[in-house]
């Protein structure tokens, strides 16, 4: 049984489909444009199984880094049942990309033979041979094949480039070899690498070769980070999809902000990850982002008087958490402490439904856990509302309001 990608359409580079015949049960699908749910070893973080029910639209797939699960294939490799039952998820389809897209790993350490992850117990050198035998015991539904993804400083060499597009091919041949060996990897698709960093002729050859091989999907490396300008990564993104085979998807690693998912989107990208929401979360925020691409005069009053943190002149000392953006506010500060609103109105997660904007900024304030637990059901549930809206923007041939929206909230 093959994955099988049925595209509806495609306006102006944007991809509209479902991807089926995936996951053990073979009955999953998903429809894409769409987001992985981001785990910490398959939970997704500050949730229980059952508080991560209480959330809407959850993605089908789940993704998992190989970084976290190396230290324990050992234990796995006992186990002998793979990751799904070993995490108590068997009804999940599990991704397993190389690095948690949070942590960032060293750089400098990769060589022609291996590729090194960073796991609790420090680094670990992968050769194919090793890598192919830690997602035997994973038996993933989808795996990030083994690449040379270590070119993000910036300025490196063409020569280096081109050596990291040379590595990941030879990876990925010699771990498609061992893929056919290996019966139990026989129903997991592993997803090609494309590299290149910031070389267009390079990207171009990574993309064109790695179509050539067997592989279920593609996985855009290389343009988190703020090494290569917006335009260089959007052109580069554009120019590379259009070398891709319609038919499997293509992933991307490290965007997460809505306006760079929307442009992402355009450039002909499916597949995102589920980090921004948590990254939200981590700093005391709430997801607050308007995605209503409808027309609607009332919402649209409220949401003048209703700004972001970002931007807004400040009345107090505290000017929010690093890294925050203009899709969010900051609850812990104090202009909250008597706002008996929802965080967002109008949303119907478990949190704006049954606490308000005083009641988490309250719990920030006194650091209780609960606060981490209601932004992740509220950010989680808010940002994977986001993927709907685009899709059903695409399905209604809205996309061009909806991209406004998001664009004329960014800063
Ligand atoms: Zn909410």
């Amino acid at each position: 049984m093959k994955m099988k990608l049925s595209m509806s359409k495609i306006v102006g580079g944007c991809r509209l489909g479902i991807l089926t015949n995936f996951g053990k049960k073979e009955t999953q699908s998903m429809e894409i444009p769409g987001c992985l749910l981001y785990t910490k070893m398959g939970s997704a973080p500050h949730l229980t199984h059952d508080t991560l029910q209480m959330v809407q639209d959850v993605p089908v797939v789940a993704q998992l880094s190989l970084s976290a699960l190396a230290d324990l294939h050992e234990v796995l490799a006992e186990y002998k049942e793979g990751i799904r039952k070993f995490i108590g998820m068997p009804e999940s389809v599990v991704y397993c990309s190389l690095h948690d897209p949070v942590s960032c790993s060293p750089t400098g350490y990769n060589n022609n033979k291996a590729v090194s992850i960073w796991g609790c117990g420090g680094r670990m050198e992968l050769r194919a041979s090793k890598f192919m035998a830690i997602q035997q015991v994973i038996q993933p539904d989808w795996f990030q094949c083994l690449s040379d993804g270590d070119i993000l400083a910036g300025e490196v060499s063409k020569k280096r480039v081109r050596k990291s597009v040379d590595r990941s091919l030879s990876f990925l041949d010699e771990c498609l070899q061992l893929q056919d060996k290996s019966p139990e990897l026989q129903q997991s698709l592993m997803i090609g690498v494309i590299e290149g960093g910031n070389v267009l002729e390079e990207r171009l050859r990574s993309a064109r070769e790695t179509a050539k091989r067997p592989v279920g999907g593609f996985l855009l490396d290389g343009f988190q980070g703020s090494a290569m300008t917006k335009e260089t990564k959007l052109e580069l993104l554009a120019l590379v999809t259009a070398e891709l085979p319609e038919d499997k998807p293509r992933l991307i690693h490290g965007i997460g902000r809505p306006d760079e998912v929307m442009e992402c989107i355009e450039r002909g990208v499916d597949i995102f990850e589920s980090f921004f929401p948590y990254l939200v979360t981590e700093r005391g925020c709430a997801l607050t982002f308007n995605y209503d691409y409808h027309p609607n005069p009332e919402r649209a009053a409220i949401k003048e008087n209703e700004q972001t943190d970002v931007g807004r002149k400040e009345d107090e000392t505290f000017n929010g958490p690093q890294g925050i953006t203009s899709f969010e506010i900051c609850l812990e500060k104090k202009r909250y402490q008597d706002d008996f609103g929802p965080l967002v109105d109008g949303c119907f997660c478990y949190c704006c439904q049954n606490h308000s904007r005083a009641y988490v900024h309250h719990l920030l304030i006194t650091k209780e856990m609960l606060a981490k637990v209601l932004l992740m059901i509220h950010n989680f549930q808010h940002y994977f509302g986001f993927f709907c809206s685009v899709r059903n923007a695409l399905k209604e041939d809205m996309v061009d309001q909806l991209k406004k929206i998001i664009i004329s909230q960014s800063l």
